[in-house]
């Protein structure tokens, strides 16, 4: 008896230490991912607009970066790019709408094979089933903001839509809580895709933020009465001006929708009156308090969706905390793309414009990254799939086209890191009117080429030098004072799309001018 009990505390102690080795070499992956969350909306990058304390908490207690810019500035895409560490024409996923090829490589599968248990909940977006996780529960598509529909997996192991009631954003937090709570198992490291609707479009916010902001004016950035005449065609022809292309939705001045009685109730309270004022006060409004009226209906509604984000951050943070899983989690925060908050006057995202290029990045890993700290290195979402492979200690293939960033998290300076950056947007013709483009960038010059807008092949060129033009107003592209930046720039641009194997000819659409 005594025996056995020795046998035993010495099975215990070994298995205890077996674990404690295993949990150091495959510490558990937390990725919080937004849908078009931009960094002007986020107090860590830009404190001039909101207060996110709880996104901030991973900027304090971990490493920022300054410059993650994203391969093609779109939902489903840029969701492809990171599931697989390839560049669009390589994962095949170009733009939205189409459905993604679930059956090649993709990180969560290698972190399957490798132990982690997996799961993703809330958007998903690339329209296949989730493969190479343990357990999904995801929106159908887009998803709604209030009462939305979710794809899990059923007890004969296919597919089921259920249908959930409350704010989406608090549902997806609630979901990802429980999965923390019940069916994590505590024997694997896991690798985990927290992953929100919001802040996208038509920004409804929740009932906790629907009157908040109200005696507040939101500041307007400088660009927002741009009028387009530093640069070629495909800036002024796009369809994504507050002042033209917001709808009554997106304005919150149409009725409805999916909420029930008791979400409507509230709704209504929050928007009837400032909405029966401004249309009682329209006739006669001019056209520039027309726009700044839009502007702020739209820009608090953005703010108040990110604002329920940071509290179910919040309360997935706490509970890391409360459970002893914090030292052992690598939490990173990201979005799929920047966005414009009215800069250039717009919303939306898709351009190699330096808003909807670059999305936040934030790393947490106690005893690895250092709190506080700031890279300013080009990294990417491109490199997302190769740093959570290295994070879980597993080989990379050679086919990812990115590079892990866990040398940047543990504070050393890799050699032969990026200077360059490749971009390339394949959506038109498409939402919101946004001309086909690829292009080169160093963080000081970017060199975009505008090449099929609205069925037509078209040659535009546009050069910015970021130091002197970071608004980016005027295209020096053919200024003969910079026609040596110009040319390596074209031979940087010539010799990134080899090294990525970027086809000759687009392979999205018949490029031939429609007759
Ligand atoms: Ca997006």
């Amino acid at each position: 008896m005594k025996q056995t009990k020795h046998l035993l505390s010495f099975l215990l102690a070994f298995g205890l230490f077996q674990s404690a080795l295993t949990a150091q070499q495959q510490p558990n992956i937390l990725f919080i991912f937004t849908d078009d969350h931009c960094e002007q909306a986020l107090s860590a990058y830009d404190p001039s607009r909101i207060s996110t304390p709880n996104m901030d908490r991973l900027a304090n207690e971990g490493m920022r970066f300054t410059r993650c810019y994203v391969t093609n500035s779109i939902c489903g895409p840029s969701r492809a790019v990171i599931q697989t560490g390839k560049y669009s024409h390589i994962n095949g996923f170009f733009r939205n709408g189409l459905s993604f090829n679930g059956d090649q490589q993709t990180f969560p599968k290698l972190l399957q094979k490798a132990g982690y248990q997996t799961a993703v909940v809330g958007k998903w977006h690339l329209e296949s089933t989730p493969q190479g996780f343990n357990h999904y529960d995801v929106l159908v598509g887009q998803g709604p903001y209030y009462n939305p529909p979710m794809i899990t997996r059923g007890y004969d192991g296919e597919p089921v839509t259920l249908p959930n009631t409350g704010y989406t954003t608090d549902v997806i937090t609630d979901k990802t809580l429980a999965w923390l709570k019940t069916d994590r198992d505590p024997d694997k490291p896991f690798m985990l895709m927290f992953q929100h609707k919001a802040p996208h479009r038509d920004w409804k916010p929740g009932p906790k933020y629907l009157n908040w902001l109200d005696d507040v004016t939101i500041p307007e950035p400088e660009t927002l009465w741009d009028d387009y005449s530093g640069r070629t065609q495909s800036a002024a022809r796009q369809a994504m001006e507050i002042k033209t292309h917001m709808t009554a939705r997106d304005l919150k001045l149409e009725p409805r929708g999916n909420l029930n009685e008791e979400q409507w109730t509230h709704w209504n309270a929050a928007y009837k009156e400032k909405n029966e004022a401004y249309l009682a006060a329209l006739p006669n409004m001019t056209e520039k308090e027309i726009i700044q009226w839009k502007y702020q209906r739209y820009v608090k509604d953005y703010l108040r969706c990110v604002k329920s984000v940071d509290d179910g951050i919040g309360r997935v943070l706490d509970y890391l905390d409360e459970n002893g899983l914090t030292e052992n989690t690598v939490v990173i925060y990201s979005s799929d793309q920047g966005w414009y908050l009215g800069e250039h006057g717009w919303f939306d995202k898709r351009w190699m414009y330096e808003e909807s290029l670059k999305t936040p990045l934030m790393v947490r890993w106690p005893g690895v990254v250092k709190a506080g700290s700031v890279r300013d290195e080009i990294v990417s979402n491109l490199d997302f799939a190769e740093t959570f492979l290295s994070i879980a200690n597993i080989k990379i293939p050679d086919d990812m086209q990115g590079r892990s960033l866990e040398p940047l998290f543990r504070g050393r300076n890799p050699e032969n890191w990026r200077e360059a950056f490749y971009y390339h947007y394949y959506e038109n013709p498409g939402g919101h009117n946004v001309s086909r483009q690829y292009g080169v960038t160093d963080g000081r010059y970017k060199l975009i080429h505008f090449y099929h807008l609205e069925n037509e092949e078209i040659d535009d060129w546009e050069l910015f030098d970021l130091e002197k033009d970071p608004n980016e107003l005027h295209s020096v592209y053919g200024d003969p004072q910079y026609s040596k930046i110009q040319k390596q720039k074209h031979t940087q641009l010539n010799r990134l799309r080899k090294k990525y194997e970027v086809p000759e000819v687009d392979p999205v659409f018949n490029r031939r001018r429609r007759s």
